[in-house]
């Protein structure tokens, strides 16, 4: 062969291994720089602290989850996982035994085939839709069982639901209901009589003039004050506990929201004066009737009407309003007194709850139970109550009834005016 040949058959072979060689240290140079190392001769060790990493990963993934599952496991309440298409795809061993239902049975389930309640249904799919629901569910079989079911969208759009017995708390429930009714109804004799003699004798060391020492009249006047307290907490009591057995209503018939805020104003309008806060009513015209009890809303009106009167400073004023909401009749009690904290707001309907003993100028205070009572009425009329308020700014509570269909009164403005605040 001619020697030519071969130098270009060897410089050729050279450049190809040459070329090859480039290749790779240019592949083994990306594969260093991915697993984040220097040079080629670091990727084996780098790849082998990789795989550690990852294995260590996953063994503490197994370990999560089956804490996880244990925590799930060992919960009283029932959980379930709900698909985006209703259908179960995870249960606990607590909500099969709450629904009664063998081991396994409920994966793959649909909702309304487990429950056979479209009320179930239609709360997990408002959960799934607005982000979360409640309903009390009584399952059928299992006698007595109440269970509170609490539904949440999960993130791959389908619904967590969590289970709980709550007989024992309805059951807990019932006997405090019934010990306050007892004890009220019991107190309720002895106590009107106890007041009825403080007033009394209160009037007959009026009656006495300067023979009875000043000390005397004064702690006589403070014993009629307090068991007038105590007469009024009493009677609240039976109130609420009737109202939240249920029988708290009495005729129902249509009604004028409007002459009902009325005439409740009306009836503070002294204590008012006293307090020196004006009172105004405003009613719009065109106000759809209402259907109700006229006595027991006009309680609710009286509450309100008292406490914006109360929580007023002097030279203060309240306004009472009448307006037709959508499908609802809207009445709202509004005030420029101390207002309430936001924290407070949310607590202050329930019963004998008090912001601040020491706010109320001139008096002990009430009982912390008035709008417990007022939420249970406006609540058992199908309707809601509820507060705006901004501290040292005022409050203004409003309560909303359905409307009760057409006819509506006919119109007219009604507005009454304290004359001793203008
Ligand atoms: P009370 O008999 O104490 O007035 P309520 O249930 O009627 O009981 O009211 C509960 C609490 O809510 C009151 O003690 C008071 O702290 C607060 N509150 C109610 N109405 C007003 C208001 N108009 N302004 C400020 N605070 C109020």
């Amino acid at each position: 062969m001619e020697a030519w040949l071969v130098a270009l058959g060897a410089s050729l072979a050279l450049g190809a291994v040459t070329l090859a060689a480039l290749r790779d240290r240019r592949i083994m140079a990306r594969i260093a720089a991915a697993a984040g190392v220097e040079s080629a001769a670091e990727v084996p060790a780098a790849v082998r602290s990789s795989r550690e990493r990852a294995d260590r990963l996953e063994t503490s993934l197994a370990s999560v989850r089956a804490d996880h599952d244990a925590f799930v496991e060992s919960m009283t309440q029932g959980v379930l996982v709900v698909g985006p298409d209703l259908r179960i795809t995870a249960a606990n061993g607590a909500a099969y035994e709450l629904l009664d239902r063998a081991p396994l049975s409920l994966v793959g389930r649909s909702i309304i085939e487990t429950f056979i309640d479209t009320n179930v249904e239609a709360t997990v799919r408002s959960a799934r839709d607005a982000g979360s629901a409640t309903i009390e569910y009584a399952p059928t079989g299992a006698d007595g069982r109440r269970l509170l079911i609490r539904a949440r969208r999960s993130p791959d759009g389908g619904s967590w639901m969590l289970l709980e017995d709550i007989a024992e708390l309805r059951r807990l429930q019932q006997i405090r209901t019934e010990f306050i009714d007892n004890l009220s109804h019991e107190l309720r004799t002895p106590l009107t009589t106890v007041s009825l003699l403080a007033e009394t004798l209160a009037r007959e060391a009026d009656a006495a003039g300067d023979t009875v020492p000043p000390r005397m009249r004064e702690r006589i006047g403070k014993i009629e004050v307090e068991t007038g307290h105590l007469v009024q907490m009493v009677s609240e009591l039976v109130d609420l506990s009737r109202i939240e057995s249920g029988g708290g209503l009495g005729p129902v018939e249509l009604l004028d929201i409007g002459a009902i805020a009325t005439t409740s104003t009306e009836r503070l309008r002294l204590f008012a004066e006293r307090q020196g806060v004006g009172l105004r009513v405003e009613v719009a015209e065109r106000v759809p009737l209402v259907q109700g009890d006229a006595a027991r809303l006009g309680q609710v009106l009286v509450n309100l009407v008292h406490n914006a009167v109360k929580f007023s400073p002097d030279g203060g004023d309240v306004t009472v309003r009448v307006r037709a909401g959508d499908a609802e009749v809207v009445t709202e009690v509004a005030d420029h007194g101390i207002g309430i904290a936001p924290v407070a707001q949310a607590r202050i309907f329930e019963r004998f709850y008090k912001v601040d003993r020491a706010r109320v100028r001139g008096e002990s205070g009430g009982t912390g139970l008035g709008l417990a009572i007022a939420r249970h009425i406006v609540e058992q009329h199908g309707g809601r109550i509820w507060v705006e308020s901004a501290e040292g700014v005022g409050s203004t509570f409003s309560f909303a009834l359905p409307i009760a269909g057409p006819p509506t009164i006919p119109a007219r403005r009604a507005t009454s005016e304290d004359p001793a605040a203008s």
